[in-house]
């Protein structure tokens, strides 16, 4: 009996959500900067594919200040399942949701002029000063007021009475790459340039950030007095943290599983799957997984992942269809229908080895960022939350 007992009457195949794992990365980064520093949780995406709502109830008990979203919708649901702490919207948002921000007390960034004057408008209309950060380009030349233009922007915002800048904020382009240190260096100076400018201006921000992920353990010094850690709550650092020195006490979060639903012997010289792409060099005893690149098990993960059954690595054979997908477990010794496997995550010991599937792993066989693996989980598969710690 599998323990989830939701999971009978279901295909069986599920994603697992550690929140403990979470809590603990979450107190692991805030760990590395100082008292004082901020962290703002960010859950955009629905979390990184962990599930934005389950995800952010655990990071306000575990002492998030503020949470980051890309979307105002997304800020919405959070606000809807009861968070109460700052959300800001990293990516503004877009004509006519004004209202929607401040109904729902959510903080956007703005970067134009256009964007400014809807936001004082409605908050004019609704008798309130709105809140916003800005966010400036210092050099990743995308979002953002242009560092050079930021003196004009500043004078322009001097003349809205409705919105209040609290916070100043940049990202950086390439902060895991020691190769572009003259880049963040350049962008750390920019900003604080900016910042000297809008204090000049009259401007008080309560709030500077500027470090996600990668500056948070290659710049700790720069962080301002907020951080903005994404992937590295999730575990997600292999890919991100590139020579950043020490391995960080980070865990993976997202555990992927399915059962073998049917085993077949195929002889030696027969092709499985799609485009006939494995041929049997021997008797293969061929297991068929009901999860396919639909549900997120990426197509170019096809005949190069493996997964692990019975403290086994099985390699996947033949190409990943929509829905399904095989595996050669010949070689795992007392290999059965129903046999748990795991696509994503630990499982099983091979000695004193656990065996482990990162998302990392995955990313790096099918060419790009472990971000997109547990983002790339669809919605066809339930997330269980589980917290083995025992708090809720
Ligand atoms: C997504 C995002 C982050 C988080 O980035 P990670 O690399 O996942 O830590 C931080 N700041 C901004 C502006 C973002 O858009």
């Amino acid at each position: 009996m599998h323990k989830f007992a939701a999971i009978t009457a279901q295909r069986p195949t599920w994603a697992e959500i550690d929140l403990d794992a979470l809590a603990r990365n979450f107190r692991t980064i805030k760990g590395r900067v100082a008292k004082e520093v901020k962290v703002m949780a960010v859950v955009k995406a629905d979390a990184y594919g962990h599930g934005a709502v389950e995800c952010s109830r655990r990071l306000e008990k575990e002492g998030a200040d503020w949470f980051g979203v890309a979307l105002p919708e997304e800020g919405i649901e959070l606000r809807e399942a009861g968070i109460t702490k700052p959300i800001l919207c990293l990516a503004g948002f877009w004509k006519g949701q004004e209202r929607a921000c401040i109904q729902h007390n959510l903080v956007p960034i703005v970067t134009t002029h256009e964007t400014a004057a809807a936001l004082d408008t409605a908050a004019g209309e609704a008798g309130c000063v709105a809140p916003i950060h800005v966010k400036v380009d210092t050099g990743m030349g995308r979002l953002g007021v242009r560092f050079d233009e930021v003196k004009e922007f500043a004078a322009l915002l001097k003349r809205f009475q409705h919105i209040n800048v609290s916070g100043l904020m940049t990202h950086f382009a390439a902060a895991d790459d020691p190769l572009c240190d003259p880049l963040t260096s350049n962008q750390i100076q920019r900003f604080a340039q900016i910042s000297e400018i809008f204090r000049t201006q009259g401007f008080e921000p309560e709030y500077h950030h500027l470090a996600s992920s990668a500056a948070i353990y290659s710049r700790p010094e720069a962080c301002g007095n907020m951080i903005r850690p994404g992937g590295i709550l999730y575990g997600l650092w292999r890919d991100i943290l590139k020579g950043s020195g020490d391995e960080p006490r980070l865990q993976p979060v997202m555990a992927l599983r399915s059962r073998i639903t049917l085993l077949k012997w195929v002889p030696q010289g027969e092709t499985i799957g799609y485009g006939c792409t494995f041929e049997a060099s021997r008797q293969t005893l061929v297991a068929i997984v009901p999860i396919g690149y639909h549900d997120g098990y990426m197509r170019g993960l096809s005949n190069r992942a493996h997964v692990i059954v019975r403290n086994s690595y099985a390699p996947v054979i033949g190409r990943i269809s929509m829905d399904l997908t095989l595996i050669d477990v010949t070689g795992v010794g007392g290999v059965e229908l129903e046999d748990e496997v795991t696509l994503l995550g630990s499982a099983g010991q091979a000695g004193a080895q656990t065996l482990t599937v990162t998302a990392e792993d995955l990313a790096r066989i099918s060419g790009t960022l472990s971000y997109e693996i547990t983002c790339g989980i669809s919605r066809r598969v339930p997330r269980y939350y589980i917290s083995p710690e025992g708090v809720d």
